[in-house]
């Protein structure tokens, strides 16, 4: 027969004191996991957060800044001295393109076709001036233009003549206007897409498809047959500059253009008829009869053609 001591008071306390220990270990135990499960969750969720957030900001960004540029801008630009001056645009440029490009949800300025109204029907039979020309709107394929040469740059030979006019009177008032870019050619239009459809394919990593380059490419320069300039009735005043809004020549020109036969075109309240954004440096020929009743009726010409010109006659008014 073994020979068991008896636990004295001392075993008894010692031995409470090794079993609340091991309990103690086994709660800090738990507790750490929990501790460190919450922190864990914590910081993925941190991760989680700051990715959407930062994804977001960066979009809303880039179309804050996108607003302030057009393709019809950089296309402009792209003409103004011919196809040698586009590289000394290059660094000018470069910073704005990357943001309408990258910016690939905006469809401010790149409409489809089908949310425009239908003006080839007009376009046929329109006096020449009327013409409406835009992302959903051709030139038509017969399009003939003939040109006059003013101040250097080919203008079409029906507006020439009042350009000239209006110039030479804004410079009796102070008022020095020179224009940066007048008609294009298709063709011309052509090769600076096409060259910009190369630049959207070389860029970045992703290989895109035909289609999504020139669509990229759009949002750049205008697709050929779509730019107002290719019917040689719009003109680029001094330089196309952002800025352009707040000088005197922009003033001048919002007071008397009208009287020479031009309007503004492209307002920021007009981007979604037009589908160009703000372009303050961009005027259109439209005659002396209706220039100043467009003016005057606060409507783009998209709109005033189809409410007040198409409308007149689908009422057998004219
Ligand atoms: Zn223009």
């Amino acid at each position: 027969m073994k020979n068991y001591r008896h636990l004295n008071s001392r075993d008894e306390k010692k031995l409470k004191l090794y079993r609340d220990g091991k309990k103690n270990i086994k709660k800090l135990f738990k507790w750490a996991t929990i501790g460190l499960g919450i922190v864990l969750v914590f910081m993925l969720g941190m991760i989680a957060f700051y990715f959407v957030l930062d994804k977001d900001s960066t979009v809303s960004h880039k179309k804050t800044e996108t607003s302030s540029v057009g393709f019809e801008q950089v296309d402009a630009q792209d003409d103004m001295e011919g196809l040698s001056e586009l590289d000394k645009m290059e660094l000018k440029r470069e910073s704005e393109k990357e943001k309408i490009i990258s910016d690939s949800q905006s469809t401010k300025t790149n409409k489809p076709d089908n949310e425009f109204f239908n003006f080839s029907h007009w376009n046929k039979y329109c006096d020449p001036e009327l013409i409406v020309i835009n992302g959903g709107n051709k030139l038509p394929a017969d399009f003939e233009v003939k040109t006059k040469i003013c101040r250097g740059k080919e203008i079409s030979a029906i507006a020439a003549l009042d350009l000239e006019q209006m110039i030479i009177d804004a410079k009796k008032d102070g008022v020095l206007l020179w224009i940066s870019s007048g008609y294009r050619s298709v063709d011309l239009q052509s090769r600076l897409f096409n060259r910009q459809i190369e630049r959207e394919k070389s860029k970045g990593k992703e290989v895109i498809s035909q289609e999504e380059a020139e669509k990229r490419a759009a949002r750049v320069v205008a697709r050929p047959h779509t730019s107002e300039h290719n019917t040689g009735l719009a003109v680029d005043f001094n330089g196309v500059e952002d800025d352009f809004y707040s000088t005197k020549e922009y003033k001048w020109l919002m007071d008397n253009a009208h009287r020479y036969g031009f309007i503004e075109r492209y307002q920021k309240r007009w981007t979604k008829r037009t589908g160009v954004i703000y372009e303050p440096w961009h005027f259109r020929f439209v005659g002396k009869k209706y220039a100043p009743l467009i003016k005057e009726s606060g409507k783009c010409l998209e709109e005033y053609v189809k409410s007040e010109l198409i409308g007149n006659i689908l009422e057998g008014k004219v």
